[in-house]
């Protein structure tokens, strides 16, 4: 018999923490928090191999699970000493989804199940509270009505408005037990007009109802997408929970709220949350109660903390934060219920953090002793890091505030305003920055969440769904910024008397929950200590090397800022585009004589030398990988009129020339053609100016600090052994003519890139002409798959979201095809020479996952853009930890 039900509480506990695949993160907590001894309320998870099998098997339940159902709700009544179902001691369940990772998108939660017309008048007999037991029930068919029925909550909300309206109340805890009776004939009659059938008053047919909608939401489009952002296979499943309730709604000695250990958005090691008197758990995420924070230090004048409102609630709630810290070694969300002054856990989750926090809290906790240094780098997810190397407002910039809501998730942005997510999707595929603007966002709303720049609400406190998924996503977050009010038909927003509308734009600071009109200029970010801190642990576990790709001085002083230990990929033909130069490159893809090719090239030396001198200077000591020219030449002839008409002029010829010239050099496949050493080949002296340039640079930097770089010269494209013999030897020619010049030489090497598949199957005969391969993988990429690197834009998106392709290619490795030539090219060229040097210089060299596959494969070094610097340190460290990449916060 296969077991599909696992117990908790109430000393029996069937489940670990480390079983979180079987009974997903909740479920797996649940009975980790209670077999340490916390407070938690009795109940069964239902495994996600029931929902897999239930998939598996048409929308069928395994045969045995009712039974194994029954049996664990027994054990609950046994342990709370009431019965389901029963009219005089009703036991009441909640009913809740949890998958491995906790993913939005689902149905979540129903409170109070098994309240029925008969059951309520014994909840309100027992508890000697009517008012409670009628508002529970009320919760209830709200609750099941809209995620089991899906009857709109709109429809529940217009319904409690008009009894608050009815009875003069603002607040809905001013309405009265009568009250509560009429919303709940209201909710009955509405669930019935909506979907046809009355409202269910069997318990029974209550939870299965329950069960069968959270698992029916694990396919919903909402869910699919968020899996789909977030890489989870749709295999996973998700786990079900049943629990008893305890009730937060009891009256003013009973509470509930949401706290996290430290501060999700700083890392700072304070106890951090929310919590509402009277009510229930759904409250202080929607929203419509502002809630109240738990430390009396946080509470700003007119709030009441749970410390002063519930001390001993308070004391024991300290007394497990430090208990699931100590436990858990990783900073916890949680979720807590107080009945009746006694406090009751609900969850606990590694808790979801900014990337400012993840950095702090690593590196504190490591500091503390609580993990080590290797597992504080394993905590960070190096892409969040982005967040931290983005740009902030510049203090100094004049702005106009419109309004201050929360700062829940950091970071600056900029954009137009939009008030849908659809809309905000479409705009931002257009390329604009928008702003999705909100009262409050729901889990439909995450696409257009992930398209904006920031997000915007006027509801709904730190721990919103607007202000955890934007954390989790990155995107900077204003919420509940009060003293704004939207209005989705008019499309426009006020605050304070001014009118932004659709279209116009608006910045956020979600650092201090700021909101400005127009936009408003940024800054660098400075980095912390913690940073560095982290960065210096990083790189003693990593193997690999980080180098940069990057041809100006700019670009290699940032990225030597960023810890880049040398260059990777200096593309010339970049240097070839300056204005200043341009002419002179014309110049000689317009000469039909290589004599006169020569002449014009004879111009470029100088600034090509020039260009290479700072590079030595600014990498000095560290390796610099520059590769010759590669692109078509046609790529640099003039376009428009007045170019050619300037280019014309300087050559003495007339337009037609010009015309003439560009149409020969046309080619119908571009990045197929004549480009790469092809032109090498051709044209031997466009390598030769640019190996002279190098030679020279090199030597004027020795001359001037009295250390010789060692040039890489790196040939792009090679496909035959013999192309790397000749433009190797025209490098070595030069080589020999410049330091006979000087009377004196330098230590230089000359390698290639592998960036078609014919280089990786015949690398050991590219390596033995070569010193270093260095893998193009954009170019690899495109040729293997046969996929254009500047078409595949267009179809490319349509084939990871129907599912042929998991990601694309040209952003993460395809591991099984071009990973797999890399792997041939690795293994054949250090065959023959065994100590090769390796490296990645696509844009795969700053990626994650990417960098986990050159860390198998045993490359030496990754190269990328230098932002992405401190990412590839923090991911080859990872990588070289045996990290899997999805293991972080
Ligand atoms: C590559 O092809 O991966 C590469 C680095 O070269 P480029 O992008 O300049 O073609
Ligand atoms: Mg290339």
């Amino acid at each position: 018999m296969t077991k599909w039900v696992y117990r908790f509480g109430a000393g029996h506990n069937e489940g670990r923490a480390d079983m979180k695949n079987l009974l997903g993160g909740k479920g797996a907590n649940l009975a980790e928090m209670a077999s340490i001894g916390l407070p938690v309320p009795p109940g069964f998870t239902i495994s996600t191999g029931v929902c897999t099998a239930y998939y598996d098997n048409h929308h069928q339940y395994p045969s045995d699970l009712k039974a194994q159902v029954d049996e664990a709700l027994r054990a609950i009544e046994a342990a709370v000493g009431l019965t389901f179902g029963d009219t005089d001691n009703p036991l009441l369940v909640s009913v809740r989804s949890g998958a491995r990772v906790s993913m939005p998108g689902m149905m979540d939660t129903v409170l109070n199940l098994g309240l029925t017309d008969q059951t309520v008048e014994g909840l309100a007999r027992r508890s000697n509270d009517e008012r409670f037991a009628w508002d529970s029930y009320r919760r209830f068919i709200q609750m099941f009505g809209s995620v089991v029925l899906n009857v709109d909550h709109h429809h529940f909300e217009e319904i409690i408005e008009h009894a608050k309206h009815n009875a003069g109340v603002i607040e809905d805890t001013a309405l009265t037990a009568k009250d509560w009776k009429g919303v709940v004939e209201g909710y009955k009659d509405l669930v019935l007009r909506e979907t046809g059938k009355p409202f269910p008053m069997d318990p029974q047919a209550q939870l299965w109802g329950a069960i069968g909608a959270v698992f029916g939401s694990w396919m919903n489009p909402r869910a699919i997408t968020y899996r789909k952002l977030h890489d989870i296979p749709a295999e996973w499943g998700t786990a079900v929970n049943v629990q008893a309730m305890v009730f937060g709604n009891m009256g003013g000695d009973c509470a509930t709220g949401v706290c996290f250990t430290r501060d999700p958005s700083t890392g700072t090691n304070l106890f951090y949350g929310e919590y509402l008197v009277n009510a229930q758990g759904e409250d202080v995420v929607a929203g419509i109660r502002t809630p109240q924070p738990l430390a009396k230090a946080t509470a700003k004048p007119g709030e009441v903390s749970l410390e002063e409102a519930m001390p001993n609630a308070y004391a024991e709630l300290m007394q497990v934060r430090a208990t699931l810290e100590a436990h858990y070694k990783d900073m916890q969300d949680i979720e807590f219920t107080v009945q009746q002054n006694k406090l009751y856990m609900l969850q606990t989750r590694n808790g979801k953090r900014t990337a400012a926090a993840a950095l702090k809290m690593a590196v504190d906790m490591a500091h503390e002793g609580l993990i080590d240094q290797a597992e504080a780098v394993m905590r960070v997810n190096p892409s969040s890091l982005d967040q931290l190397l983005h740009p902030m407002l510049d203090p100094k910039a004049p702005r106009t505030l419109l309004a201050k809501g929360l700062p829940a998730s950091p970071g600056a942005a900029c954009g137009t305003v939009v008030f849908s997510a659809d809309e905000a999707e479409s705009r931002a595929q257009k390329g604009e920055a928008v702003i999705l603007v909100r009262i409050e966002t729901s889990p439909e709303d995450i696409h257009g969440m992930h398209a904006a720049k920031g997000i915007l609400t006027t509801r709904g406190g730190m721990t919103s769904h607007a202000a955890v998924v934007a954390r989790g996503m990155g995107r900077p977050c204003v919420s509940g910024a009060g003293g704004i009010s939207v209005d989705y038909a008019a499309q426009v927003l006020t605050a304070g008397g001014k009118f932004i509308r659709a279209g116009e734009t608006i910045t956020l600071d979600g650092a201090t929950g700021e909101v400005f009109i127009g936009s408003v200029a940024m800054i660098e970010p400075v980095l912390s200590g913690d940073f560095g801190t982290l960065m210096e642990w990083a790189d003693k576990h990593r193997r690999m090397g980080v180098r940069t790709n990057a041809e100006t001085p700019m670009d290699a002083e940032t990225a030597r800022k960023f810890g880049a230990e040398g260059i990777g990929l200096c593309r010339t033909e970049h240097m070839f585009f300056d204005p200043e130069r341009i002419l002179a490159v014309r110049q000689m893809i317009m000469s039909s004589t290589e004599t006169g090719r020569r002449q014009a090239l004879a111009l470029l030396l100088p600034y090509q030398r020039e260009d290479f001198r700072k590079l030595f200077t600014i990498m000095a000591g560290l390796p610099v990988t520059i590769r010759l020219l590669d692109p078509p030449l046609h790529e640099f002839l003039p376009h428009q009129d007045v170019e050619m008409e300037e280019v014309a002029a300087a050559l003495g010829v007339d337009m037609e020339t010009i015309r003439r010239r560009g149409v020969e050099l046309a080619e119908a496949n571009p990045m197929l053609g004549h480009r790469g050493c092809r032109l090498g080949v051709s044209f031997p002296e466009i390598y030769e100016m640019q190996a002279r340039a190098i030679f020279e640079g090199a030597l004027a930097v020795e001359k001037e600090t009295g250390n010789a770089p060692h040039p890489e010269i790196m040939i792009p494209l090679v496909a035959t052994r013999k192309e790397l013999e000749i433009t190797r030897a025209q490098v070595e020619k030069i080589a020999a003519a410049v330091f006979a010049e000087a009377g004196h030489a330098i230590e230089y090497s000359v390698g290639t890139m592998i960036e078609l598949p014919r280089a990786a199957l015949i690398a050991d005969q590219i390596a033995e002409v070569g010193d270093f391969f260095s893998f193009g993988t954009n170019d690899l990429t495109q040729t293997v798959f046969g996929l254009s690197r500047d078409d595949a834009g267009k179809f490319l998106p349509h084939y990871v979201d129907a599912g042929v392709l998991p990601k694309d290619p040209f952003v993460s490795i395809d591991v099984d095809g071009v990973g797999e030539m890399v792997r041939i090219a690795a293994e054949k060229g250090r065959r023959v020479k065994p100590g090769l040097k390796l490296g990645i210089c696509g844009e795969h060299g700053g990626d994650p996952a990417s960098i986990a596959f050159c860390e198998k494969v045993g490359l030496d070094y990754v190269s990328c853009s230098p932002f992405r610097v401190p990412v590839a340190r923090l991911s080859a460290a990872q990588a070289a930890l045996g990290a899997a990449n999805d293991r972080t916060a």
